[in-house]
C-alpha cells in the first residue's frame, strides 16, 4: 500500500546536499579530470571484466569519448578506458577543490539524515556493535564515524586525502590512517565499511582480498555503492553523474555485487537499493531544458519509494558476512 510505503520512506533533503546546477557542475569537474587525463599519462585500454576477467561484453553507451560496455558473465560495468595514472585524476586542483567543497550545513545534514541510517543498519544487522573494532575505508570527512563512534568503542578510518584526513581527525579524535589495507598496523576488525570506495577501484580483487585479510571470522563487510541497473541510468545514460569513467571505473549492480561476495566466498546478510532516481532525472531536465517536469517534483517522494521497492533506486546497499 502506498500510504504504508511512504511511512517507511526516508526523505532526501536535496537542497541541503547539492548546489542548484548540479549537473552542470558535475559535468566541469568531470571535463576537467578528462583533460588532466589528456595532459597526463592519457587513457589505456581496459580489455576484460574488472571483477570477473570475462573480455565478452556488450556496448551501453558512450561518454567523453569512453565506451561504458557490460560484462556478459558478472553484469558490472566499466569503461574500455581507464586513466593510465590514476593520480591524474586524484591530485588535481579541481578534484581537491571538489572534495572539499562541503559546508558545516551539509557535514551536518549528511551525519544526521545518512550516517545515522548507516549505524542503524548495522545495528540491525550486526547485533551489538559496542565492543567490535570497524574501520571505515576511505572515510572523506568522517560524518559517518561522527555517529559511529557513538555506538562503538572501537572506530577506525583510512583516508588518502590530507585535508579530509585532518578534519575528520579534528572533528572525531579518532586515529586515521593515511595507509593502504595492507599496511595498516591494526590488523583484525569485525566491520570493515566502504562507502562510496569500490567504484573507484580498478582491480577489485587484490582489494577486497586486502579487505578479508584484515576482518575476523564472522565479520561483515557494508558496501554502499552506485547501482548501474536502475531507473536514472536507463532514463539518463551519459547525462548520470553517476557514469563517470574518470572516477567510477567499475559499475556495480545488485547481482554482481552478490557475484562479489560468492567470489569472496562471504554470504550477503542485506541488500536494497535507496536511490535519488528522480531528482537526478529532475536534475537532468533542469540542465537540458532549464526547467523541471512539475508531475515529478510533486511526485518525487512517492516515486522513488515505488522505484527503492522495485530494488532499482541508483543506490545500491549491500552487507556480507564472512563465515
Ligand atoms: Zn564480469
Amino acid at each position: 500500500m502506498l500510504s504504508e510505503l511512504m511511512n517507511n520512506h526516508k526523505r532526501v533533503d536535496v537542497t541541503k546536499m547539492r548546489a542548484n546546477n548540479f549537473l552542470q557542475k558535475q559535468n566541469e569537474i568531470e571535463l576537467n579530470k578528462v583533460m588532466a587525463i589528456q595532459n597526463g599519462e592519457g587513457w589505456e585500454d581496459v580489455s576484460r571484466c574488472p571483477l570477473c576477467g570475462c573480455q565478452e561484453r556488450q556496448a551501453e553507451f558512450r561518454k567523453h569519448g569512453v565506451d561504458i560496455v557490460c560484462c556478459v558473465n558478472c553484469g558490472s560495468r566499466y569503461g574500455t578506458q581507464i586513466a593510465a595514472n590514476l593520480d591524474d585524476v586524484y591530485k588535481n586542483s579541481g578534484y581537491l577543490s571538489y572534495s572539499k567543497e562541503d559546508n558545516e550545513e551539509h557535514y551536518n545534514y549528511r551525519r544526521e539524515r545518512f550516517g545515522r541510517e548507516r549505524v542503524a543498519i548495522l545495528e540491525k544487522y550486526c547485533g551489538d556493535i559496542t565492543d567490535k573494532y570497524l574501520i571505515d575505508i576511505g572515510c572523506g570527512n568522517g560524518y559517518f564515524l561522527s555517529v559511529a563512534m557513538e555506538k562503538c568503542k572501537h572506530c577506525y578510518g583510512t583516508e588518502f586525502s590530507d585535508k579530509l584526513r585532518e578534519f575528520t581527525e579534528q572533528k572525531t579524535g579518532l586515529t586515521i590512517y593515511n595507509k593502504s589495507l595492507d599496511d595498516l598496523p591494526l590488523k583484525s576488525f569485525d566491520i570493515v565499511t566502504l562507502f562510496d570506495v569500490i567504484e573507484h577501484i580498478p582491480d577489485p580483487d587484490p582489494f577486497m582480498q586486502s579487505v578479508d585479510k584484515i576482518l575476523n571470522p564472522g565479520g561483515y563487510v557494508l558496501i554502499f555503492t552506485p547501482n548501474f541497473d536502475s531507473f536514472s541510468i536507463n532514463v539518463m545514460h551519459e547525462y548520470s553523474s553517476i557514469v563517470d569513467p574518470t572516477e567510477h571505473v567499475v559499475l556495480y549492480t545488485l547481482p554482481s555485487l552478490s557475484f562479489l561476495a560468492k567470489k569472496m566466498g562471504y554470504d550477503v546478510v542485506y541488500s536494497e537499493t535507496q536511490g535519488l532516481d528522480i531528482l537526478n532525472i529532475l536534475s537532468m531536465q533542469q540542465y537540458i531544458d532549464d526547467k523541471q517536469d512539475h508531475f515529478l517534483v510533486e511526485w518525487n517522494n512517492e516515486l522513488q519509494a515505488m522505484i527503492n521497492v522495485s530494488r532499482c533506486g541508483d543506490y545500491a546497499r549491500i552487507l556480507f558476512r564472512k563465515p
